[in-house]
């Protein structure tokens, strides 16, 4: 399908960069193909940037600046609300958008884009309550007051998976605090990034507060080198790999940016001996299979308790094995086609690996293509049992519908094991013992914990990690933070 035939609101189909208000091209009038990734088939083209768009668009979101910081709070929130309207009304167009370059059925869609909106509302409902501090005095006739302030021109860099919620939880946050954005979406999902902004502009945000610049894979490290280097931009929102992260804190210690780093995982979900079993079943298939295993919070290793292992092996298998694979927009798809095809080859790498060096193949363990899942990136949903920690897949992140079975024998064998990896972003289990669910909780290393619970993110709540799944929050109070100078006013001579 061809994003011209897909029948959407002709002007939310953005070919441009959209940068101080006006849509254009890139200087060097390159371009770059977007490809629906269940044919291979071009579907649009957009501009191929370079560090020169991403300066024109710092230059653009430092002149809207000034008078956007100085708004009141109580004005952003009110755009930002125009803005989770207009999204709310286009669910339809942008869902189509999202799952014809990115490849997630259409229901999973419909739900990102529900869930990339409540952050907009969310955050509008969170700008009026940057609240400041008085300090009671510690010498007399002195006010200590803290106040907090917009830090200025944000650069939100974003992946592919979620093309609108990664992009909708960096630019209301920022927006909301007083911020200019300046984002560059993946190069396999640039449409739904400039739908975004579109709407943004719909929604009457002043020119130069909602910037985007989009780029291919090859020329995405040059655009942002830009942003990297320019003392104006004081803050780097990332979501996206561990590697390229840690290239970004690099590239902006010469100005010491802030930065938010929402970066790769390497979850654990453990089931033990207590569990209950098709509750565990049922939460890892939410947890797994959303987006076919492309998501941050996928569980990569699934501890089960020898006790129970051979009882949840088959209930799991039954639920994967019926789970149906084809585009996104055939009702009843549930596994859309991989991003692309390195995707697809990383992971027939791990699975190869994996049943070379023992593990047990239960179902699925090939690509698919038949007359329904017809391209070349579609892959079987899988499981695989006994798997060990010499696995490729027991250290990478696969990001793929493939669910590994590890056997283990205790909690404290279990909990070492969870927490054996650089990564910190989620982790799940399943007990019905109150003590252990305090104890477990506690002990496993991660940003978030889902305690008999497949499905947590939610924009009230903060989602990140630690170790090197990064730092900084997205969502719930403590995202407007991220965004935020505080800054401590102490006046004299007032005795
Ligand atoms: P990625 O390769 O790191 O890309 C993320 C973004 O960075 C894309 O816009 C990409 O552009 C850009 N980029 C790539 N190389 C760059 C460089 N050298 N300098 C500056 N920007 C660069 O990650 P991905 O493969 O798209 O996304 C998957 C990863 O994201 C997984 O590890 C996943 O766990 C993680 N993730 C984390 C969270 C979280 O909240 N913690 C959420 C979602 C995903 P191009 O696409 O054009 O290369």
């Amino acid at each position: 399908m061809s994003a011209s035939s897909m029948q959407v609101r002709s002007d939310l189909l953005r070919e441009q960069n959209f940068i101080g208000g006006v849509w254009r091209n890139a200087r060097e009038d390159a371009w770059l193909e977007v490809v629906d990734p269940a044919s291979g088939k071009g579907i649009a083209r957009v501009p191929d940037s370079g560090a020169a768009d991403a300066r024109d668009a710092t230059r653009a979101a430092s002149e809207a600046l000034p008078a956007w910081r100085a708004t009141t709070a109580r004005y952003r929130a009110q755009l930002l609300k125009q803005w989770h309207v207009r999204i709310v009304a286009s669910t339809e167009d942008l869902a189509k958008i999202i799952s014809l370059e990115q490849g997630k059925p259409l229901g999973e869609a419909r739900g990102e884009v529900a869930y990339g909106a409540s952050y907009v509302e969310w955050f509008a409902e969170e700008a009026v309550r940057a609240y400041g501090d008085i300090i009671p005095a510690v010498v007399a006739g002195r006010r200590m007051m803290v106040v907090k302030e917009p830090l200025g021109v944000v650069a939100a860099i974003t992946p592919w998976n979620f093309p609108l919620a990664m992009l909708a939880r960096k630019a209301a946050p920022a927006l909301a605090a007083g911020c200019t954005v300046v984002a560059k979406p993946a190069e396999d999902t640039p449409l739904t990034a400039l739908a975004l902004a579109r709407l943004a502009e719909e929604a009457g945000l002043p020119a130069g507060t909602m910037n985007v610049v989009t780029a291919s894979r090859a020329n995405a490290a040059g655009t942002v080198a830009a942003w990297l280097a320019d003392s104006r931009v004081r803050k780097i929102t990332f979501t996206g790999s561990t590697a390229v992260g840690k290239e970004l804190a690099r590239g902006s210690a010469d100005t010491l940016k802030k930065l938010s780093l929402e970066l790769g995982g390497n979850a654990p979900f453990i089931v033990f001996e207590d569990a209950d079993i098709k509750a565990a079943v049922e939460g890892l298939m939410r947890a797994k299979f959303r987006n076919g295993g492309q998501t941050c919070v996928s569980p990569n290793r699934v501890y089960v308790h020898d006790a129970v292992y051979k009882e949840f092996a088959r209930q799991l298998v039954a639920r994967v094995a019926a789970l149906r694979v084809g585009p996104a927009n055939l009702p009843g798809s549930e596994i859309g086609p991989m991003i692309n095809f390195r995707a697809v080859e990383k992971i027939e790498r791990h699975v190869r690996d994996a049943v070379a060096r023992g593990a047990t193949l239960l179902t699925g363990g090939q690509p698919v293509q038949n007359e329904i899942a017809a391209g070349p990136n579609y892959y079987a949903p899988t499981v695989l049992g006994e798997a060990t920690h010499s696995m490729a897949l027991a250290s990478e992140e696969t990001f793929g519908p493939v669910v590994a079975l590890f056997r283990f024998r205790s909690e404290e064998e279990v909990v070492r094991h969870a927490n054996d990896t650089p990564y910190g972003l989620a982790a799940y289990f399943y007990s019905r013992d109150v003590s252990r669910i305090c104890r477990v909780a506690e002990r496993l290393e991660t940003g978030i914990v889902g305690i008999n619970e497949g499905a947590f993110a939610s924009e009230a709540a903060p989602f990140g990690g630690i170790k090197e799944s990064g730092y900084g929050r997205e969502g719930s109070r403590y995202g407007l933070d991220e965004f935020l100078a505080t800054k401590y006013l102490c006046q004299g001579g007032l005795a």
